[in-house]
């Protein structure tokens, strides 16, 4: 005892004595004067003494002021001057990869250190930390992987929980448990950062928290909708309008074919008075579709500013990295834009490996404008300063959730008023801007206040995992303790699904294969194809598959040449009758064409997105390593050392089979048609893009199917056909009673004898 006590008594002055000489060094004497400029920085005393008084602290503070950076060290800085440093443990969440090791970057920067002294960062698979670490920024998903070991938190002094306001599914379940957790701990202090955006509801959450404001500034930034830019951007609404009137549709593009904007009054209704035009939508909402067509636009408005505003950063809002990267495409071809060293045009996502923060966060050298192409991630987590000018696309990729169909699905979506104004904002740091909205006023008009809770769109099984992992009891119980609870039917759903999958037994505790799959932060669909994969030695397609699964499909459906790219879709399929199978085919020429250097020519002819293939090669390695990291196989012996059967495509389809049931459709024959049936919903089609499209007899009589849409009938998307032998063994858990005879027959089915871990996997 006394000799701990003597030693942290060291540490903490070995501490104080490090920060006090880091402090006088002269890069961190300069970054003290921009971070004294930063609202935050009045705000400190008061912030230090409200959280030293209150054990929950709500901050709202405008995007920027300096929360994120300045909030967790200004705790740091106090705790190792009041020698408190080697007792102090400062854990500070983010929603976003990306932004947890920005964050830590730059806090450790600012304090003069090297990232992973006082100051570190844990992201899934990826650390920098030391023992001398004593403010952690992770994310949001990492903390609740580190409450299954450490319910209580024990060693925690601090915790900062960041972007709150924006309702992540992950920040709403981990405060369930923080206010069970907090009469447990009542030394720990919790601070909940927010936007300005809904400070009251948290406060409330956790019987009336204190809140604390911390005032921003921003310039007054001028709006301008789709109707503004065009009249702007001087297009000749009206005689372009009379060319429109009684000429086909292919002699108004050839008519207005060099204009940039011209795309857009394919789906824009524009009334008749000039001048005082209001434009509608042709349809609805929906109908506005961020496609390649509004790329155009967005490249037309960049040149626009470029040509005829004043200096400053462009920051561009996306919803995915697919579309940032069409453009970078598209820019890189463009006569001003491309190919002359005026331009720094950077991408930001938020699943990008690295970012080089030099760049986004620097002012572009002189004679430069940057121009910066970014996904949502640019409206709160991470703040450009000399931005000047922002284009909005007013979408963003969300998921959504049907839980009388059981349908999701992740779309591009409108964005709510809130996040519109917050994208405006970022256009007015260090003088007055101009946002560009790229779509019209009513359509502003009809956007939702806000953005629906994530817990309330989104299926909940592998959040039902976790709360089974961390026992906190029956989960609809748990669940209804939320901010905003979910629909019981979502529940039950969920906690249905993991049943018939295996990972929980009837009396709803986790199974064996329960077990596993709560190690995996991944969905338990992908995380079951991925454990089954290996253990039946077919881990390299079962790698593809979950990637693709996981990610999304890389074939890419071009309106105008549909026939040639089904043709081409077959060809990968074979005989197999399965869209999975073409998948793992189709990328694995891809790396073979890769290997020969054939890379752009075969994604061309074969109708493949790079960018797809290329995010799924890497997650491929991410989802190996997080195997390995659960000691599923070992990363030295590689994924060949579990790839024995990887080339018999029976077996293949065996593992989809596990890994995607129960999406069964039974084939019937009526007649010379074929007629198909799901357990839920009843008949449902095979989607026109699917290779099983208007097969007339399956070889086999079952399909399994990795999505349904619902448009104007149920659709099945991506489909494989298997075997009533496949079905039998792999559909549902893998418990003696499911697989009936047993391992004996499993074995002669799929001639090979069962390894070890498979009857380890059943018998528990
Ligand atoms: P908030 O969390 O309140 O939105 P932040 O703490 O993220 O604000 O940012 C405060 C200021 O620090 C902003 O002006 C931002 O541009 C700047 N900043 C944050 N991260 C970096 C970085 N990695 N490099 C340079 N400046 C940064
Ligand atoms: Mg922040």
């Amino acid at each position: 005892e006394s000799t701990t006590y003597v030693d942290k008594q060291k540490l903490s002055f070995q501490l104080r004595d490090m920060q006090r000489s880091k402090k006088m060094m002269p890069s961190a004497r300069s970054m003290q004067s921009f971070r004294e400029k930063l609202p935050a920085f009045k705000a400190r005393e008061e912030f230090l003494k409200a959280v030293a008084a209150n054990q929950v602290l709500v901050i709202s503070g405008e995007t920027g002021c300096g929360k994120t950076t300045q909030l967790p060290q200004f705790i740091l800085e106090e705790e190792i001057d009041n020698l408190r440093g080697a007792d102090c443990s400062i854990i500070c969440t983010q929603p976003r990869r990306i932004s947890a090791i920005s964050v830590a970057a730059r806090v450790g920067s600012e304090r003069g250190e090297e990232l992973g002294e006082t100051v570190g960062y844990q992201i899934r698979l990826e650390s920098k930390r030391s023992t001398q670490t004593r403010l952690l920024f992770c994310t949001t998903g990492v903390l609740l992987r580190k409450l299954v070991q450490e319910p209580d938190l024990v060693g925690v002094s601090h915790l900062l929980v960041d972007e709150i306001h924006e309702r992540g599914m992950n920040e709403d379940f981990l405060i369930i448990i923080l206010r069970d957790l907090l009469p447990r701990r009542p030394d720990l202090r919790l601070v909940l950062m927010s936007a300005t955006i809904n400070a009251e509801l948290f406060s409330k959450y956790f019987g009336d928290a204190p809140i604390m404001h911390i005032p921003g500034f921003t310039f007054p930034v001028a709006e301008l909708f789709l109707e503004d830019i065009l009249e702007k951007t001087q297009y000749k609404i009206k005689s372009e309008r009379d060319n429109f009137q009684g000429n086909s549709r292919k002699k108004r593009l050839a008519s207005v074919k060099n204009d940039p904007l011209a795309d857009v009054f394919q789906d824009v209704d524009i009334n008749k008075e000039y001048g005082n035009y209001s434009i509608t939508t042709r349809q609805s909402l929906e109908a506005w579709s961020v496609t390649e067509l509004d790329l155009s636009l967005v490249e037309g408005t960049i040149e626009y500013i470029c040509r005829h505003e004043g200096e400053g950063a462009i920051l561009v809002f996306l919803t995915g990295w697919d579309e940032i990267s069409k453009l970078l495409d598209k820019i890189k071809g463009n006569n001003l834009l491309g190919n002359s060293n005026k331009f720094l045009v950077l991408p930001l996502h938020g699943s990008m490996p690295t970012v080089n923060q030099r760049e986004i966060f620097d002012r572009a050298p002189a004679n430069m404008r940057k121009i910066v192409l970014a996904t949502n991630i640019a409206e709160s987590s991470i703040t450009i300063d000399d931005v000047v000018y922002v284009i909005d696309c007013g979408k963003a990729k969300e998921t959504s959730y049907d839980a009388l169909n059981k349908l999701a699905c992740l779309l591009p979506s409108w964005i709510s008023k809130a996040s519109a104004h917050q994208r405006r904002g970022r256009a007015g740091r260090v003088q007055p801007g101009v946002c560009y909205r790229l779509y019209p006023k009513v359509i502003h008009d009809a956007m939702p206040q806000f953005q629906l809770p994530e817990i309330l769109r989104t299926p909940l099984q592998e959040l039902c995992l976790t709360i089974k992992s961390l026992q906190l009891g029956a989960v609809a119980s748990f669940l209804a303790k939320s901010l905003q609870p979910p629909d019981p039917l979502s529940v039950k759903n969920a906690i249905e699904l993991l049943k018939t999958i295996g990972a929980l037994d009837d009396l709803e505790e986790l199974t064996y294969l329960g077990r596993h799959l709560c190690t995996l932060p991944l969905d338990p669909n992908i995380g079951k194809m991925l454990l089954i994969g290996s253990v039946f030695q077919c881990l390299d397609p079962a790698l593809t598959i979950a990637a693709a699964l996981a990610y999304r499909n890389p074939f890419v459906l071009p309106i105008d040449r549909k026939e040639e790219a089904d043709a081409v879709k077959r060809s990968f399929a074979g005989d197999s009758c399965s869209d999975h199978i073409a998948l793992l085919k189709a990328f694995e020429a891809w790396k073979e064409a890769k290997r020969s250097g054939r890379e752009r020519s075969f994604c061309w002819e074969n109708f493949l997105s790079p960018m797809t293939l290329k995010m799924m090669d890497d997650m491929r390695n991410q989802f190996f390593d997080l195997l390995s990291d659960i000691g599923f196989v070992s990363k030295t012996r590689g994924v060949k050392a579990y790839n024995h059967y990887g080339k018999d495509l029976e077996m293949v389809s065996a593992v989809l089979c596990a890994g995607l049931y129960p999406n069964v459709i039974q084939c019937k024959r009526r007649g010379k048609r074929t007629a198909f049936y799901t357990k839920d919903v009843g008949k449902v089609d095979i989607h026109p893009s699917s290779v099983n499209a208007g097969v007339q007899q399956f070889p086999l009589p079952y399909l399994v199917y990795s999505e349904k849409v619902k448009t104007a009938s149920i659709y099945v998307r991506d489909s494989t056909n298997i075997s009533d032998y496949a079905l039998l063994l792999f559909g549902g858990s893998l418990s003696p009673s499911n697989t009936g005879e047993g391992i004996e027959m499993l074995a002669g089915y799929l001639h090979f004898s069962a390894p070890k871990r498979i009857i380890e996997l059943i018998q528990c």
